[in-house]
């Protein structure tokens, strides 16, 4: 079956609203446009999105919240509203690491935001992935297997064609230390799996499974061109326009190589 590559930039807490214009003009001269080879989403600050979506009006690139929270309005300080993003994001990044490890994310509220999500007519990318103790324990399988149950707790067939996972093995998170192509084949693989366990066999073959963690344009190629792995989750690297389009291109000669 083959799946549309997707390559997504986080950038992060980074990025004033002049400075995002600047990168997003960059990425949108250098991008492949509607190819329709690769999908190509950004995910900037809250405060950049509305002038980031008009800077890449009819390019194609589509746009993605960092996170959101579970209730559509009310007094919840310092929260966004998926009702509030959807006007111009088609994704909403869920379960992040640093949202997990830094402020204190639980399996549970991943969950809550992903039904949050497709209630508001967004596409949920959840970030699942292992620790280095863990990874040293030997416990990575039992990690996703908990991280990926649970987000995708309740939702039916339909809602499952929505979804995006992202595997970030958190110690390769901005350590520069990526994980090599077989061990990125072999937990999206897994997660596969157990996407068809909870939502069916047709649907897991539909769901994007990307790799995260100090990617490159060198080490992504040889990552997305497992067959598992269908793009990638960039953090560092989708700050330099260059490094970003490098990235995309690289999407796009695995798919062709995996045809
Ligand atoms: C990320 O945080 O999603 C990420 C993959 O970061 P980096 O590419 O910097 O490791």
């Amino acid at each position: 079956m083959s799946r549309l590559p997707l390559v997504a930039g986080n950038w992060k807490m980074n990025k004033t609203v002049p400075e995002s214009l600047e990168l997003a003009a960059a990425i949108r001269a250098g991008a492949p446009g509607q190819s329709g080879e690769v999908e190509v989403v950004l995910l900037p600050p809250f405060t950049s999105l509305w002038p980031v979506a008009e800077r890449l009006e009819d390019s194609g690139i589509v746009l993605g919240a960092q996170d959101i929270y579970w209730e559509a309005a009310g007094a919840y300080t310092g929260e966004v509203s998926p009702t509030m993003v959807a006007g111009w994001c088609r994704y909403a990044l869920i379960g992040h690491s640093e949202r997990r490890r830094l402020f204190g994310e639980t399996d549970e509220a991943v969950n809550r935001k992903v039904h949050a999500a497709l209630a508001h007519g967004l596409r949920p990318m959840v970030a699942v992935g292992e620790s280095l103790e863990e990874n040293e324990a030997g416990e990575t399988e039992t990690v996703l297997t908990r991280q990926v149950t649970a987000a995708v707790a309740g939702l039916d067939e339909e809602q499952g064609l929505e979804l995006v996972v992202a595997y970030e093995p958190v110690w390769a998170i901005g350590t520069g230390r990526t994980a090599t192509p077989e061990h990125a084949e072999a937990s999206c693989g897994l997660i596969r799996r157990l996407l068809a366990g909870a939502l069916g066999a047709s649907i897991a073959q539909s769901v994007r499974i990307l790799y995260g963690g100090s990617v490159t344009a060198e080490s992504s190629a040889s990552q997305m061109a497992q067959p598992n792995v269908d793009g990638a989750l960039v953090g560092g690297a989708s700050l330099v326009a260059e490094d970003f389009l490098a990235i995309v291109r690289a999407a796009t000669t695995a798919e062709a190589s995996a045809i």
